[in-house]
């Protein structure tokens, strides 16, 4: 999910990202050269579960840490949709032994955990760790933080080289998010070879992901001629990941149409493809965010492409954005209106095998009560868009969401 300036025009707006970005093969132990280059002594791996070791990425990194003398912590088994407990341990250990950086070696959820340590370790010290959820609920606006350099083995979320970090408060049901500028990573590695050993599943989650991170600037713009530019860089990264997409399905070794992808994640949420785009729309990544603070185990890319299907629907039945709507289904699916953008999405879910309802996503037939639920718990933060009257979705159109899907 994205967060835009609301007011920004093609006349007056401001781009900032100072990420270094390498995308290259066999490169992520290069990253040791930052930190020796930024003269960091110390450092905090943030990984998940199995992957980072598995693909060979935790042992060259942990090998030329050694080789260097940083002396090394870690965080390990970060589960996707991650959790704000981790993020409290972390920033615990962190002010322990007064480590400089953050290194997460993986996904979003890595990325995500160490940008709220970064901020949680340079707290004063009479403030609590648990007081970084306070900065997901909006409610304290980070000052500084930790720098972070870090090996991105997974696409999808753009985390990489963005300032947003979204967590997860299993107790509470919440999933939310803030974006800080003092996040933004000084250097992140991307290997595309890396990714071709990764599940189908998690690959496609990552791809529908990065498709709605652009799609949420695209549906949120009734005249679309008021940011031509960014219009149509946005049309051909949508168009961009579908092909990539496609071809990966046939081979996940084709690494051109990897680096592609990666490259079209990136500028998907880099705020490239929301200049000038009102603030964007993220109703769908809200809706999604019910379902995983529901249920943790569903995927964040598999829960956005039920959900967009819903969006489209409610919006397209009841004559909303049409003209926007029209546009991307001629422009990405050579099709017309919002059924032709509805149908030329779900085609995409079916080719690759991704759920298009919530009783596919959810494993089970979901009652009036599980909808019910799911609004419940979208009623916590249903801030979606300029478009309504105090930025939130209106509940006919949240009730009727979790309903034709
Ligand atoms: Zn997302």
């Amino acid at each position: 999910m994205q967060f835009r300036i609301q007011n920004m025009t093609i006349q007056s707006f401001d781009w900032y990202n100072p990420t270094k970005l390498i995308v290259k093969h066999d490169a992520s132990a290069e990253i040791v050269d930052y930190l020796v280059q930024d003269n960091i002594a110390s450092v905090m791996l943030v990984y998940g579960r199995s992957s980072a070791k598995r693909i060979g990425v935790y042992d060259a990194v942990v090998n030329a840490l050694k080789m260097k003398n940083i002396r090394i912590f870690e965080l390990p088994n970060i589960r996707p949709n991650p959790q704000i407990e981790r993020v409290i341990e972390g920033i615990n250990i962190c002010r322990l032994h007064n480590i400089q950086a953050m290194l997460p070696l993986g996904g979003g959820s890595c990325f995500d955990t160490a940008k709220g340590i970064a901020i949680g370790a340079l707290f004063p010290h009479d403030v609590p760790a648990e007081t970084i959820w306070n900065c997901y609920e909006r409610t304290l606006v980070p000052k500084s933080a930790l720098p972070i350099y870090g090996v991105m083995t997974c696409s999808g979320t753009g985390s990489g080289m963005n300032h947003a970090s979204v967590m997860q408060d299993d107790k509470q049901k919440k999933k939310f998010a803030f974006g800080s500028s003092v996040v933004f990573p000084k250097v992140s590695i991307i290997d595309p070879k890396l990714q071709a050993s990764l599940p189908w599943y998690v690959q496609v989650g990552g791809f529908v992901d990065a498709f709605m991170h652009i799609c949420e600037n695209l549906t949120n713009m009734e005249d679309p001629e008021e940011a031509e530019t960014t219009y149509a860089i946005d049309i051909s990264l949508c168009r961009s990941i579908i092909k990539a997409g496609d071809k990966l399905l046939k081979d996940p070794n084709d690494h051109v149409a990897r680096a592609n992808f990666i490259w079209a994640d990136i500028c998907a949420i880099d705020q490239l493809s929301a200049i000038a785009m009102k603030g964007g729309d993220i109703g769908v990544h809200m809706l999604q965010h019910a379902m995983t603070a529901v249920n943790p185990n569903i995927q964040h890319g598999a829960g956005i492409g039920v959900a967009f299907l819903a969006f489209i629907k409610v919006n397209g039945e009841r004559g909303l954005r049409k003209a926007t709507y029209d546009r991307m289904a001629k422009e990405i699916f050579g099709r017309e209106g919002w059924q032709g953008l509805y149908d030329g999405f779900k085609e995409v879910l079916v080719r690759w095998g991704h759920p298009t309802t919530l009783d596919e996503l959810f494993g089970r037939k979901m009652t009036e009560e599980d909808r019910a639920e799911l609004l419940r718990v979208f009623n916590m933060n249903s801030i979606t868009c300029n478009h309504y009257p105090d930025r939130k979705m209106p509940q006919e159109l949240a009730i009727e969401a979790y309903r034709v899907i």
